[in-house]
């Protein structure tokens, strides 16, 4: 575990590599947001991490993120976002708590955050995760899938879809992301061009501690975070 100190240190760290990875790709480093994702994170350590500057948290179970936004209301500037596999059930209490929902894997979860923002009468922002590797143990759309479903998404009034989002699969070398980020940035590109009306290609959430770096040079606007903030998690 990193200790309290070196949160601040490994922060101050992650920005330098993110301005020298957006430096090499010929991109402004304000364009990149780094997501601490704080899932088993104490919310002392968290807040250590926003005393380094962070302001996205992004969590991965609705009830940690419920109790940690509890315990950390009224802190300034900080937004959360949800990161995880979303289950349908917990949808309506989720709807309205994040500032962006990274991880709608396919139609129906669509359909049903519509259907709650809509009950509130504010619309969610999302990104759609895409299964770049095509694994099974992942959620996600494949290419050919959001692509057809789209058109269908795109009349969710409460639905604000504003990019994509990956997790390749997992790979010691980062370079073996690379292609999986490139798929990802395509993808993106080619979804441009359809005939969409509300649908919005800015972001593209994809790099983690281990790989961020060749994210950001492949297009990244959203790295998410863990570890190298905090260390190993629990197993
Ligand atoms: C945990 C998690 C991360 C961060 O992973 P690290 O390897 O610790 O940086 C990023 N994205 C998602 C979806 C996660 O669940």
């Amino acid at each position: 575990m990193i200790p309290l100190n070196d949160i601040r240190q490994a922060v101050s760290q992650i920005r330098d590599d993110v301005g020298r990875a957006a430096q090499r790709s010929g991109r402004d480093p304000s364009q990149i947001k780094l997501v601490a994702a704080t899932k088993f994170v104490e919310v002392d350590r968290v807040q250590e991490a926003l005393l380094a500057g962070i302001t996205i948290c992004g969590e991965n179970r609705l009830q940690e993120a419920l109790e940690k936004m509890s315990l950390l209301r009224g802190t300034p500037n900080l937004s959360w976002h949800f990161i995880g596999r979303i289950q349908k059930r917990k949808i309506r209490s989720m709807v309205g708590q994040f500032e962006l929902i990274h991880s709608v894997e396919n139609y129906e979860q669509a359909q049903e955050i519509d259907r709650r923002a809509q009950e509130q009468g504010t619309p969610q922002a999302v990104l759609l995760e895409i299964n770049v590797g095509q694994e099974e143990t992942k959620g996600g759309f494949s290419a050919l899938e959001v692509v057809k479903t789209l058109p269908e998404i795109d009349r969710l009034t409460h639905l604000q879809v504003q990019g994509l989002m990956a997790i390749p699969p997992w790979a010691s070398d980062p370079e073996t992301a690379r292609p999986y980020f490139q798929q990802l940035r395509e993808l993106a590109d080619q979804i441009r061009q359809l005939p969409l009306a509300r649908v919005h290609m800015h972001e593209l959430s994809m790099g983690m501690s281990q790989d961020f770096q060749v994210a950001i040079e492949e297009g990244a606007t959203m790295v998410r975070v863990g570890s190298r903030i905090f260390g190993a998690r629990p197993t």
